[in-house]
């Protein structure tokens, strides 16, 4: 794939950018808001802390790839308690996700798919009774990794607030 960037708009995602692996600074503080359980997926995911690893083991995934991907997904809302919208775009955004990594995987069979927040491959996470049903498939959090997502976008030139009543969802690829 030549024009990862023209391909991710082409599949049908709002913006997207590459991404450069050493500019992702992974911060003691996102894991910190993890543990303060906002969205209610510590402990309960194999892709959240405390079953994702350590900010060590996130840094040295990282120093493996040279090259990335970020997508996005903005939906336009008719005002700011539009839910449907906002719940409508993150599911569009995961699924989409997910889809474009079957684009991606043949020309780089060991990328890693970071989304916001936990995996939701499955309705019910196996955490922790049964091992991870989908190692291969689970969608990391961005936060797991310790990543401010707006950080990660201009970090990379690329925005994150596309204007009043848009909402945006932001996940990449750490691709080779
Ligand atoms: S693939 Fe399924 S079991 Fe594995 S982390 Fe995702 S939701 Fe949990």
């Amino acid at each position: 794939m030549t024009d990862l960037v023209q391909a991710a708009l082409d599949f049908g995602f709002s913006h997207a950018a590459l991404l450069d692996p050493a500019r992702l600074r992974v911060l003691v503080e996102v894991r910190q808001m993890c543990a303060a359980d906002r969205c209610q997926a510590f402990n309960r995911s194999w892709s959240c802390p405390p079953a994702s690893g350590t900010l060590e083991e996130s840094r040295a995934t990282i120093a493996c790839y040279h090259t990335g991907l970020i997508v996005q997904t903005t939906a336009v809302l008719d005002d700011s308690y539009d839910y449907e919208t906002m719940m409508a775009a993150g599911e569009e955004q995961k699924q989409r996700l997910i889809d474009f990594r079957e684009e991606l995987w043949p020309s780089y069979p060991d990328l890693i798919t970071l989304g916001n927040g936990a995996c939701t491959i499955c309705s019910l996470c196996t955490y922790p009774n049964a091992p991870c049903r989908y190692p291969d498939r689970m969608v990391q959090s961005m936060e797991a990794f310790g990543l401010v997502v707006s950080d990660v976008c201009t970090d990379n030139n690329l925005g994150y607030y596309y204007g009043p009543s848009t909402i945006t969802y932001t996940g990449c690829y750490l691709l080779a």
